[in-house]
């Protein structure tokens, strides 16, 4: 069973039970998914919200884990001008980081074990990286947005 956030085509947002994705796709294409409160069939999956305690009940970390999400249409102006505050913050926090692309795990790692001087690094991580770090306690945070490897920037 999954729950999808739906939204339809006047704004009105509610929340769909479908046995899978695959049942969801079947169940719009017959237009058998509709607004409870005006019956529009224009409907699609709304964009995900942070992850905010919703009647009482913390949206699940898997069920958005690896998802990107997304907005469909014109972004508010004051969210675009927040975004772009953010990415600038941290543009200017990762200028004296230096980039070690896939062996972020394993620096930041041995920095932690005192095996080499501490210093401001970011990379890429898995997923699984990720979590080894976190649970060992390893001082490591995501950034809010995707860092072009220096290769590629120039
Ligand atoms: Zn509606």
């Amino acid at each position: 069973m999954i729950v999808y956030d739906l939204s339809c085509d006047s704004g009105h947002r509610f929340e769909g039970w479908f046995g899978s994705s695959d049942d969801y796709a079947e169940q719009r294409g017959m237009g058998l998914v509709s607004c409870p409160q005006c019956g529009s069939g224009a409907v699609e999956k709304a964009p995900m919200a942070p992850a905010v305690p919703r009647k009482g009940n913390q949206i699940p970390a898997a069920r958005v884990q690896g998802k990107q999400a997304m907005t469909r249409g014109p972004m508010p102006p004051e969210v675009a001008a927040a975004l772009q505050n953010l990415a600038e913050a941290q543009a200017r926090a990762l200028k004296d980081s230096r980039w070690v692309g896939d062996r972020f795990a394993e620096q930041s790692r041995a920095m932690h074990y005192g095996e080499r001087p501490p210093e401001t690094i970011h990379g890429q991580a898995t997923p699984d990286e990720a979590a080894a770090l976190f649970e060992e306690g390893v001082p490591v945070a995501p950034l809010p947005f995707p860092v072009a490897p220096p290769e590629d920037v120039n």
